[in-house]
């Protein structure tokens, strides 16, 4: 099979499994983003992958041959972690070279490969500056083509934006993606930032306790999340108690939602409803009432909190669908059963 193959991977720490038996396939040519809280495992099963954590059980397949036993400069990757690791004293032409002079490449081979790398991370002629003299996005894009210079099987990073301030950040997220389309290379990267996920992957995996909860494309996790942890991890969401009542209507905070099905045989589940989805209107009919408690206006969004029953549920609108609905309004809440995903208790 083209791609990585991760088959039933486990790490264990004494008796304390970090990574316990993931199992992933990964096509060639996917951008992954390995997702979650801290001390879920993400980098462990990173540092696997790359050879420098050897498993305490299952095998790392790369297109087709098993690369568990191989050490890491024998698997044909290339890596990026937070910290760089760029030598300060060398050149930037000489960074990137690093790889090929130590292969044995002639001088004229580095030079050409150094330019054609630093025009794709659109630094060329960059090639006889000092590392210490370059900003933070440019020493991000020299670590980047230091690691793709042997032009590798498999491109992995951790943390890699993770020291940029916000807005270097997103505009690195865009032009990591880019260059990874172009060169259609599979890739995986270690965050724990949602929006950094949507933004690069083709594939989130959200890890948890060691465990994959749910692999999917980005917007598949954020319409579908498989349960709670996981739709309250990918942005903000509203989980919302619901239970059959006494005429076997599904019913949440009260208020019947005609159209919502309950799993076969489950009285009570969390739904999981995004802000977005969530429509305000006038209080009646079959809508649930509540009362408004805080509005939050951030110019492109509003964020409406309405409590019902002491819970509270936010409704996202824009400024062209915005209803006059100041603090202490009684307002209709209508939840589409379409938008709401049954989560289980
Ligand atoms: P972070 O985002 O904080 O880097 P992570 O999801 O990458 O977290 P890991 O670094 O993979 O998590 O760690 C997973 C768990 O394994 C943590 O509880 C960590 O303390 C533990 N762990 C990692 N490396 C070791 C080690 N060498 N010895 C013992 N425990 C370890």
């Amino acid at each position: 099979m083209s791609g990585l193959n991760i088959n039933a991977i486990t790490k264990k720490f004494g008796s304390f499994a970090a990574v316990d038996n993931v199992q992933l396939n990964v096509p060639h040519g996917t951008f992954v983003c390995l997702l979650g809280p801290s001390g879920c495992g993400k980098t462990t099963l990173l540092r696997m992958i790359a050879g420098l954590e050897e498993p305490t059980s299952g095998a790392i397949v790369l297109d087709g041959e098993d690369i568990t036993p191989l050490p890491t400069h024998k698997r044909n990757l290339g890596m990026v972690f937070q910290s760089l690791a760029l030598f300060p004293h060398l050149s930037v032409g000489d960074n990137i070279a690093y790889a090929l002079r130590i292969r044995g490449a002639s001088q004229g081979d580095q030079k050409k490969r150094v330019d054609e790398l630093l025009s794709l991370i659109h630094l060329p002629g960059f090639a006889d500056r000092p590392v210490a003299k370059l900003s933070g996005g440019q020493r991000q894009r020299v670590a980047i083509a230091r690691a793709l210079a042997l032009s590798p099987k498999l491109f992995l990073l951790d943390e890699p934006l993770s020291a940029l301030d916000a807005k270097l950040r997103e505009a690195m997220q865009v032009e990591l993606r880019q260059l990874q389309q172009r060169l259609g290379i599979t890739t995986i990267v270690v965050t724990h930032d949602q929006r950094e996920a949507m933004t690069m992957a083709d594939l989130v995996v959200v890890m948890g306790h060691g465990k994959i909860l749910q692999a999917a494309p980005p917007i598949e996790i954020y319409r579908k999340p498989a349960d709670a942890f996981v739709a309250d991890f990918i942005g903000i969401t509203n989980l919302l108690p619901a239970e059959i009542d006494g005429a076997g209507r599904t019913t949440i905070l009260g208020t019947a939602i005609p159209g919502l099905a309950m799993p076969a045989g489950q009285t009570k589940a969390s739904v999981s409803i995004r802000p977005e989805d969530v429509h305000l209107g006038a209080p009646g009919g079959s809508a649930i009432t509540g009362e408004v408690s805080f509005v939050r206006d951030l110019g492109g969004t509003i964020e409406t909190f309405v409590e019902v029953r002491g819970t509270s549920i936010i409704a996202v609108t824009t400024p062209r669908e915005r209803h006059d609905v100041p603090v202490g309004a009684k307002v209709g809440v209508t939840l589409p059963p379409e938008s709401c995903v049954v989560l289980g208790s």
